[in-house]
Parts: C-alpha cells; sequence; structure tokens
C-alpha cells in the first residue's frame, strides 16, 4: 500500500508539501516532508510530485507514474529537484495521525490516493 498522484490532475499547489512537512515537523518544514511538488520551466502548466519511499522514489508526471529503486544507477530521480528527495525520511503513511494521510485530505482536487 501506498500513496499514488494522479499528475494530469495535479495543481502544483504543494498542500501536500506542506501537510506532509506539518506531519513530519509539527510546522509547514517543506524540507522535512517526503512529497514534493515539482514544474518545469520548459513546459507550461506541466506539474508532477516525487514522493520518497522505503525503498523507492515515485515519480508522477502527466505522461505516467515511474517507481525508481533506491540504489539503481540512475536512480536519483526525474529530475534535479529529485536529488534531495534521497536524504528525506520515507512515507510512512502517516502512521498514528488522525484523519489518514495528510496529503490526500489536503489535496484540493483530490490527486492523491492510497492503493
Ligand atoms: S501519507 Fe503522510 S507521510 Fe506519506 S507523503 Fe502523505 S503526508 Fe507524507
Ligand atoms: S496537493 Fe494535490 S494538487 Fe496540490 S501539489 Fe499535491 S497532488 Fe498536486
Amino acid at each position: 500500500m501506498g500513496v499514488r498522484v494522479n499528475a494530469l490532475t495535479c495543481t502544483g499547489c504543494m498542500a501536500c508539501e506542506m501537510a506532509c512537512g506539518y506531519h513530519r515537523d509539527d510546522a509547514f518544514a517543506l524540507l522535512s516532508s517526503c512529497i514534493v511538488a515539482y514544474r518545469t520551466r520548459e513546459k507550461k502548466d506541466y506539474f508532477g510530485v516525487i514522493l520518497k519511499e522505503e525503498d523507492s522514489l515515485v515519480i508522477a508526471r502527466p505522461e505516467g507514474m515511474e517507481i525508481r529503486k533506491i540504489g539503481d544507477a540512475g536512480g536519483g530521480g526525474g529530475d534535479s529537484s529529485a536529488k534531495p528527495m534521497l536524504l528525506r525520511e520515507s512515507c510512512d503513511l502517516c502512521a498514528g495521525m488522525d484523519g489518514g494521510p495528510m496529503c490526500a485530505r489536503f489535496c484540493p482536487v483530490d490527486a492523491i490516493s492510497v492503493e
């Protein structure tokens, strides 16, 4: 079971990132979040999300989802913004939090599900 993101629905609002940072640090600490929204400069309205799991990075892009095993060659993620993800804590599905996974709860467009 894990967090999955439909990047076609995502608007890049970063609510998931803030919610996860709050779960991790009891504050809106973006650097503590294990889910990160990203966008590219090259393409307008192109949003995606990177999630750090125990053994992998889940990269959700509009063209599809990719799961990269941490440690694989080139497994740093979809772009340079993915590299700092390896240093972050892994998603624990908000274990112990009332109301379940915070990122899914606060995504305004229901782009996040737990499957
Ligand atoms: S389920 Fe919780 S720990 Fe996992 S990415 Fe979402 S907010 Fe972060
Ligand atoms: S909260 Fe939802 S819409 Fe906002 S960045 Fe995260 S996945 Fe995208």
